[in-house]
C-alpha cells in the first residue's frame, strides 16, 4: 500500500508503546502522514534505538512513562484524535519475565489509554492478538470463534491480558460510546526486532548469521502464519480510520511450520549452522492461521509482502545495522 490511510481530520495521534516493534513503525507512518504524534513507553521491551531517527522529527515527542501508572496519564495533555494503544511486551519470552507488569498494561494500562480517548473523543485502537484463541480447535481461526486459553497456564498473562483489555474495550464502546475498535495481530516480523528477543524469526535469523544452531522447539511441525510489519500497520491504520467496533483479525495468510521457518532462513542468510531440536514451551498453540475475510471485505485488505521477500529484507536490516 502506497500511503498511510488516516482519517482528513486527525492532528496528534498518541501511541502506547511506540518505542517498541510495531509501536515505531506505527510512529513513523504517522508522521509520514503529517500527524503530531506523542509516543509513550516505559522502554520495558521497547528500545528507544528504535524510534532514534525519529526524536528529532517536528511534531514527535517521546515521553518516558507506564500507561499503566495513573501519573502517566497526566504527562499526555493531547488532545489527541487516535490513541493506537500497543504497550505490551509480546515475545513470550519477555511477557513471561514480566508477567505482572504484562497484566497490568492490558488492564489498568488499557483503562487509561481509554480514558484519554475518552476525554478527547479520539479513536482508539486495541493491539490484540491470535493469542485470544489460545490453541486453537478451529482452523483457520474467524474473529468470532471464542478460543480455547487455559487461563493458569504460563501464557495466560498475556492472553488473559488481552482478552480483558478486548472486554474493556467492548464495555467502554457500550456504555460510554467510545470510538474504539480492536486488531487481532498474528506473528509479525521485520526489522527492529530484537535478534534475541525471543521469537521465532528473530531468533533464527541471529543464530543462522551468528553460526549457532536454530533451536527448534518441539518436531518444529507447529505453524504460525507470518505477516511482514508494512503489511500489518497497513492494516492496523486501516481498522483505526474505518469506524469497526467489532475486533478484525490482521495476519498472513499463508501457514508455515517453525521447520520450514529455520530452513528458509538457513537457505536466504547462507549459513551452515545447523538445527537443534529442543524442548517445546507448555501450551505453545499446534496451529495458528487467520481468516481475513473481515478485513478484506471490510477494508480491501490482504497482505501484498510474500514471506520469502520479508525475510530477505528483515535479514539485510539486520546484516546493514547489526
Ligand atoms: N520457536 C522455536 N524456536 C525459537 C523460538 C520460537 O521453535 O527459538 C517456536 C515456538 O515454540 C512457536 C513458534 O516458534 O511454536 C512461534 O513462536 P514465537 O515465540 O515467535 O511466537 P508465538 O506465536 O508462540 O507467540
Amino acid at each position: 500500500m502506497s500511503s498511510t490511510p488516516a482519517r482528513g481530520d486527525w492532528r496528534r495521534a498518541l501511541v502506547t508503546g511506540g518505542a517498541g516493534f510495531l509501536g515505531s513503525h506505527l510512529c513513523e507512518r504517522l508522521l509520514d502522514a503529517g500527524l503530531l504524534v506523542d509516543c509513550a513507553d516505559n522502554l520495558l521491551s521497547g528500545n528507544r534505538e528504535n524510534i532514534a531517527h525519529l526524536e528529532e522529527t517536528p511534531g514527535f515527542r517521546f515521553v518516558e512513562c507506564d500507561v499503566s501508572e495513573p501519573e502517566c496519564v497526566e504527562r499526555l495533555p493531547g488532545p489527541y484524535d487516535l490513541v493506537l494503544h500497543f504497550a505490551c511486551p509480546a515475545s513470550p519470552a519477555d511477557y513471561l519475565r514480566h508477567p505482572i507488569q504484562t497484566l497490568d498494561v492490558g488492564s489498568a494500562g488499557t483503562r487509561h489509554a481509554l480514558a484519554l480517548a475518552a476525554r478527547d473523543g479520539a479513536r482508539f485502537l486495541l493491539a490484540s492478538t491470535s493469542e485470544v484463541y489460545g490453541d486453537p480447535l478451529v482452523h483457520p481461526q474467524r474473529e468470532d470463534y471464542w478460543g480455547n486459553v487455559n487461563p493458569i497456564g504460563p501464557r495466560s498473562v498475556y492472553d488473559e491480558s488481552k482478552r480483558f483489555a478486548e472486554a474493556l474495550v467492548t464495555a467502554h464502546a457500550s456504555a460510554l460510546g467510545t470510538d474504539a475498535g480492536i486488531v487481532r495481530l498474528f506473528n509479525t516480523y521485520g526489522p527492529r526486532m530484537r535478534g534475541h528477543d525471543g521469537r521465532v524469526v528473530p531468533t533464527f535469523i541471529a543464530q543462522a548469521l551468528g553460526g549457532e544452531p536454530l533451536t527448534v522447539a518441539g518436531d518444529g511441525t507447529q505453524t504460525r502464519s507470518l505477516c511482514f510489519v508494512d503489511d500489518t500497520v497497513d492494516g492496523v491504520l486501516l481498522v483505526a480510520a474505518s469506524r469497526a467496533v467489532r475486533p478484525v483479525n490482521i495476519g498472513g495468510g499463508h501457514e508455515v511450520s517453525v521447520l520450514e521457518i529455520a530452513e528458509k532462513i538457513l537457505e536466504l542468510t547462507g549459513s551452515t549452522s545447523r538445527i537443534a531440536f529442543v524442548e517445546r514451551p507448555a501450551d505453545d498453540p499446534a496451529r495458528r492461521r487467520p481468516d481475513t475475510t473481515l478485513a478484506r471485505e471490510l477494508l480491501r485488505w490482504q497482505p501484498s509482502v510474500d514471506w520469502e521477500e520479508g525475510l530477505k529484507r528483515t535479514i539485510s536490516a539486520v546484516v546493514t545495522t547489526g
